[in-house]
């Protein structure tokens, strides 16, 4: 039996987003349990799929002893701000010495953070850690999918797994994956072979859904790489939104076995580099888009838009107001968009109340480039109070704490309606509809603030799903982005130009 310390620390940055994080952020959560201390990690998350929640699970399994010591996440935006970072990595690193002796570590990162002071706030954070413990006690980190993983965030960390599924439905069983390589350490006193390799092209994440191609192919060939070597390997498409000079994809892998080598690694980057053409990507605009899905979309087939520039889950605040306008504009029947993160507006529509109109400025408080509020006149049809939990295959067990929420319909367009939250989460569950009495299967079109995840749970019951090009600060052609700090020799988009 090992002392292991658990802790957690996930932001995905989009520096070029509007708004940055700070503590209020961490505190708030975006959908995740908000900051936590010592023993209350471990029931705030646990039943959800969460890594930490997986890890502790498995290593409970195997007999060891867990220290908590802090967890913190919050939805993806700009920066990390300098004073909030260090207010919980000293929380953390102090827990950390304080539990010692130590026997390990497992970590629960995103692998995206950007902190004021820290380009690459993961390779800060182990850095710290590393230097808490020492050399002697492994260090294992889960990451994110979408985590742009840097040399140093591989140099001082024992192990790195991330997710393999992009929505990410394996968050639970990847934070378990890096607990069995962890316990495999303890068991064997060794550490594996290791291999890292980044590559030199960037992808927009519509593109990185691991239900489509080419990710779909790219993860059938890492396991069957996994068969033929051992090991565990990772593929992570990052997140093409964070302006350093590591940002990118990357494979890398690790192994204790006979057979294994870092060629594994090199056969996972073939295998990426060969699909850089497959990962482009039909994107279309927001009034094309309304036009087909009022053409194809019928109650108990919905057509899925994702309004993916604006997604809260890349950075986006979940205000801009360009696609529900195409859905007025056009006049759209049986349309319900959701959600739009307005607060202002979920209080006014409760200070109203139900069945009562009244005249909203709705979203458009982000200042985003050719976005602003729509106003106009809505009827309250439901309010509530953003307090349920969640059951599609990607928020499953997340008890969502979102504020007041509002369900309005536009007098000017009645057959549009609006989902309003007051915290922002990215619109990739069902029960954030049924909430406020709306079931999505019975619409005609459904517009979601998401980019991928909201696939895992609307998919089965859409038509078809078209990703929208709307005002955004996520954009969907990284190759729209004015980079200042990337390496040069980047190709911006599959095939695209390159930096320089
Ligand atoms: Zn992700």
């Amino acid at each position: 039996m090992a002392r292991i310390a658990i802790g957690g620390f996930q932001h995905e940055t989009n520096t070029f987003a509007p708004s940055k994080a700070d503590y209020a952020a961490f505190e708030a959560g975006g959908g995740w349990p908000g900051a936590q201390y010592g023993e209350p990690i471990f029931s705030a998350v646990e039943g959800a799929n969460i890594p930490a929640a997986g890890a502790i699970q498995a290593l409970r399994a195997r007999g060891h002893s867990l220290v908590g010591t802090a967890w913190a996440a919050a939805s993806p935006s700009a920066h990390v701000t300098a004073d909030d970072f260090e207010r919980i990595a000293t929380e953390l690193l102090r827990r950390i010495e304080a539990a010692a002796p130590l026997d390990g570590v497992y970590l629960d990162l995103h692998g995206a953070m950007v902190v004021e002071t820290h380009d690459d706030g993961e390779g800060e954070i182990l850095r710290r850690v590393r230097a808490a413990v020492g050399a002697r006690v492994p260090v294992v980190a889960s990451l994110d999918l979408h985590a742009n993983v840097t040399r140093a965030m591989v140099e001082r960390a024992d192990a790195l797994v991330a997710y393999r599924t992009y929505p990410h439905v394996d968050m639970a069983e990847t934070g378990a994956r890096a607990a069995r390589l962890l316990d495999q350490m303890l068991r064997s006193g060794e550490r594996p072979k290791r291999g890292f390799q980044q590559l030199d092209y960037l992808t927009g994440i519509p593109s990185q859904c691991s239900f489509i191609e080419p990710c779909r192919t790219i993860y059938q060939e890492l396991s069957a790489l996994e068969e033929r070597y051992g090991g565990v390997l990772s593929f992570t498409p990052g997140f093409p939104m964070a302006d350093f000079a590591e940002c990118g994809m990357a494979v890398f892998g690790y192994g204790f076995e006979e057979a294994w080598s870092a060629d594994a690694v090199e056969r996972l980057r073939g295998a990426v580099a060969d699909a850089e053409k497959d990962f482009a990507m039909e994107l279309h605009e927001a009034p094309d888009a309304v036009r087909r899905a009022r053409r194809l979309g019928e109650p108990g087939a919905p057509v899925v838009l994702a309004d993916t520039q604006d997604n809260p889950g890349a950075g986006g605040n979940g205000d801009t107001t360009g696609l529900l306008r195409s859905l007025m504009d056009q006049d759209a029947t049986d349309a319900v968009l959701g959600m739009l993160i307005d607060p202002a507006s979920a209080r006014r529509a409760h200070e109203a109340g139900q069945g009562s109109t009244a005249i909203f400025s709705l979203g458009g408080k982000s200042r985003i480039a050719g976005d602003s509020p729509l106003a106009g006149e809505f009827t309250v049809e439901r309010l509530g109070e953003g307090r349920f939990t969640c059951s599609g295959p990607m928020f499953k067990g997340f008890r969502m704490n979102l504020g007041p929420m509002a369900l309005l319909r536009s007098r000017a367009a009645p057959g549009v309606r609006a989902v309003l939250a007051s915290r922002k989460c990215q619109a990739a569950d069902q029960d954030m509809f049924r909430h406020l009495g709306v079931e999505p299967r019975r619409e005609r079109i459904v517009a979601l603030k998401s980019s991928v995840h909201f696939r895992a749970d609307f998919e089965p019951i859409a038509k078809e799903v078209m990703v929208v090009k709307a005002p955004g600060p996520a954009l969907a052609d990284p190759a729209e982005f004015k980079w200042t700090k990337l390496r040069k020799g980047v190709r911006l988009r599959p095939l695209g130009p390159v930096h320089s």
